[in-house]
């Protein structure tokens, strides 16, 4: 078997259609959603994902702001500026980008973000909600992972689902939204038993552990879909050429920019599963996708005491 490709890019595009329209609605009611992104310091992975997202703000014509403080700022000056960008009513979404230098009490910051304006859903008040399976803003990760299932037409009702990694932004969320959706779910982390045989039970792996290509093919139901979340870069030579000696184009790619990414499922899954999605142009591009949905919605649900054209949805 060859597994159907689950093409990221092509489900973001579809969204970004979706959303411009949205947009546009706002835009005539005199509404123009805006985030706000606070980069904290020189992180360059950090500064890359922030670029990404202003870029993709700039692409659908929503307002974004970039804050940069330095890298020695302190939890109270951070305080101090989600609490200004909370009272603002052109910022609709807060992105305060992690990883937060070590003095800084990363919890109180992402607490202090207006539940309403917290576009990255990891809010207590948007996680509790996510549990009580009431409305809210959902972490993006999980919820672009939703809109690969669903608009690939993938079943998940009464789908036994197996979602590897707990943390707060990926596992847990991904687990509450395939359950609400009425899949069966185990969560595994790094103290589960016997977990390839957990994963082969599977209908549907969602891979979120940040260990490059540790999802074997043996651990995968042939016929599953699989949903590799974890982003990876391969380095050293011997590791590329392990992971991808049956994909000529990956080690080409290895040899001339001297890395290559691979997520936290063995590129070789794809000749068990029934469709994957591919790292990177899989789950990534939802990610940003999600902010920018988000983003339109918290404008939507906190501005727009508008007519049905634009409906309000969960
Ligand atoms: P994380 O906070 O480090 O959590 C990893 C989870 O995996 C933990 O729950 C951990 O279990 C579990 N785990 C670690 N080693 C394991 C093992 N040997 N066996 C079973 N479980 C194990 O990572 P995260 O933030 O959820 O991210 C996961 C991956 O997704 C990373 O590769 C990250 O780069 C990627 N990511 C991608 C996107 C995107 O846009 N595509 C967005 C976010 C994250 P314990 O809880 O027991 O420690």
């Amino acid at each position: 078997m060859t597994a159907r490709i689950l093409n990221g890019n092509a489900i973001r595009d579809e969204i970004y259609a979706e959303l411009q329209q949205e947009i546009a609605a706002l835009g005539a009611a005199g509404i123009r959603p805006g985030l706000a992104a606070v980069l904290v310091g020189e992180n360059p992975a950090s500064q890359i994902y922030v670029r990404s997202k202003i870029a993709a703000c700039e692409q659908l014509g929503l307002g974004s702001w970039r804050y940069t403080p330095p890298a020695t700022v302190s939890t109270s000056e951070l305080l101090a500026l989600v609490g200004e960008l909370n009272a603002r009513d052109d910022v609709d979404g807060i992105l305060v980008q992690l990883p937060l230098p070590k003095q800084v009490d990363t919890k109180r910051v992402l607490e202090a973000v207006d539940p309403a304006k917290d576009v990255d859903g990891f809010h207590p008040s948007n996680l509790g909600r996510l549990v009580s399976g009431r409305p809210g803003l959902v972490a993006c990760t999980p919820a672009g992972a939703m809109e690969i299932l669903r608009r690939s037409g993938i079943r998940i009702e009464g789908a036994e689902a197996v979602v590897v990694g707990r943390s707060d932004i990926v596992g847990k969320p991904m687990a509450l939204l395939l359950m609400h959706a009425n899949a069966t779910v185990t969560i595994c982390h790094s103290k589960t038993r016997n977990l390839p045989e957990v994963v082969r039970r599977a209908d549907i792996v969602i891979a979120a552990i940040g260990r490059a290509a540790m999802v074997e093919p043996g651990w995968v139901r042939p016929g599953a879909a699989v949903i590799d979340v974890g982003i990876n870069r391969i380095t050293n030579a011997a590791d590329a050429e392990r992971l991808f000696a049956k994909f000529p184009s990956k080690l080409a790619q290895f040899r001339e920019k001297g890395f290559v990414l691979v997520g936290d499922v063995h590129p070789d899954v794809a000749e068990v599963a029934g469709a994957i999605t591919p790292v990177p142009g899989g789950v990534g591009p939802l990610t940003i996708a999600m902010l920018m949905s988000n983003t339109v919605k918290a404008a939507r649900l906190r501005r727009a005491q508008i007519n049905s054209a634009v409906a309000v949805q969960p």
